[in-house]
């Protein structure tokens, strides 16, 4: 199986890592990945290649006789926060940064593609690499569903990605079974009644109102949810005012929930509700809060045969050494969508960027917490042995599901 994995990195290597860098340099948001996907539509050679997939996605399909349907899946967008690595190829965008490591994903398929239509005479079946956006904002695999990914391309019969993390560079993370959390993302709009800033009289402060929601929140996870189950309630954006000397009218939130359970994720939902309402009220607001739940995506659930499978695969081409059994991952992902809408079975796994013994050192410190992870302006995966470990991955997990050649 490894054949194809033989001595590639010499050669394709720098190739992926000057591809790497100049993704990293210029991030795109999520459904404006215009370049990133004119990009990856240039360089992904061999397949037959469709744009503009749910918005800007890009799919190749690799038609290689009998076999089985793969399905490789990687996502492209970027952050809107400002890169603080002062690496040589940081963001020239001040207002983007690839901070989840997207670029990487990208690149690694891009790099797997490459591979596996060189090696089309060790497997069959079909090969469909999708390119997703809009992960970051839980839009892209609905939208690409939507535009007719599994009719126009063809329905898997097993859907493989990946996610790059603070794991030591080189390792690949694994879980079975519910592996990320669901996540609910919610705008609320305060009514308050705005005026002269020494004449609170006169007015409700939509401003006190919003610091009690952001306090009365957090009482949902601590006193409502059951202990033994995962659950995290962020508050990530407040918004109210333009002087210290105005009351505002209005006064936005930005709510996220992340659960393992549809109980606790109806349960929180309501009690956020409930809450807003509730302080609304208490301050005497003029009018009824306003809810925008505007995104959520599923548990990813790891099918528990399929990742034994893959994950034996790993440990025979990586070795025992670089698999690291992953406990449970408060974060979240789109990703499981496409297994759920194509009902056929997810694996989804982790591996890792940073400086081995740097994390080896947090570890054995206890300071685990305080390595620059995804969605920090400091994050910044190592190139290699991340590029090279990403690119295996995906093509021992491919070729582990396609027919043989
Ligand atoms: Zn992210
Ligand atoms: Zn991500």
């Amino acid at each position: 199986m490894t054949d194809v994995l033989r001595d590639w990195h010499a050669e394709l290597g720098p190739w992926l890592a000057d591809f790497y860098r100049d993704l990293h340099r210029h991030p795109e948001l999520s459904l404006r990945e215009h370049r990133t996907a004119g990009k990856i539509a240039e360089a992904v050679q061999g397949f037959e290649l469709t744009t503009g997939v749910g918005g800007t996605g890009v799919v190749g399909v690799l038609r290689n006789g009998d076999g089985p349907t793969v399905m490789l899946r990687a996502d492209i967008d970027a952050l809107p926060m400002a890169e603080k690595t002062g690496l040589p190829y940081a963001s020239t965008d001040p207002e983007a940064m690839h901070a989840c490591g997207h670029d990487m994903h990208a690149t690694c398929l891009l790099g797997a593609a490459t591979l596996l239509n060189r090696a089309r005479d060790t497997w069959s079946g079909t090969l469909l690499v999708v390119f997703q956006p809009a992960e970051e904002t839980a839009q892209g695999a609905r939208a690409m569903i939507a535009d007719g990914l599994f009719e126009r391309f063809g329905k898997p019969d097993i859907v493989l990605g990946q996610h790059v993390g603070p794991l030591p560079a080189g390792m690949v993370g694994y879980a079975s079974g519910p592996t990320m959390a669901a996540v609910d993302g919610l705008n609320v709009t305060l009514h308050g009644r705005g005026g002269h800033g020494s004449r609170p009289q006169s007015t409700v402060d939509p401003v006190l109102m919003a610091a009690h929601v952001v306090t009365r929140l957090q009482g949902i996870v601590a006193r409502e949810v059951t202990p033994s189950e995962t659950a995290v309630l962020t508050v990530g954006k407040l918004h109210a005012g333009t002087k210290d000397n105005i009351i505002p009218d209005t006064a936005e939130l930005g709510v996220n929930l992340r659960s393992y359970s549809t109980e606790t994720r109806d349960l929180m939902r309501a009690a956020v509700e409930r809450v807003v309402r509730a302080e609304a009220a208490a301050s005497g607001a003029v009018k009824e809060p306003e809810f925008d739940w505007y995104m959520s995506a599923p548990v990813v659930v790891n099918d528990p045969e399929a990742t034994a499978t893959t994950v034996a695969a790993f440990t025979g081409h990586f070795g025992a050494e670089r698999m690291l059994p992953m406990p449970v991952v408060t974060g979240s992902e789109d990703v499981g969508i496409f297994g759920e809408a194509a009902g056929v079975p997810t694996v989804f796994w982790f591996w890792g960027g940073l400086e081995r013994d740097m994390v080896l050192a947090a570890i054995a410190n206890n300071t685990i917490n305080s390595l620059p992870s995804n969605h920090t302006s400091d994050f910044a995966p190592l190139i290699e042995p991340t590029l090279q470990t990403g690119v295996e991955a995906l093509v021992v997990a491919a070729l582990t599901w396609l027919g043989k050649g």
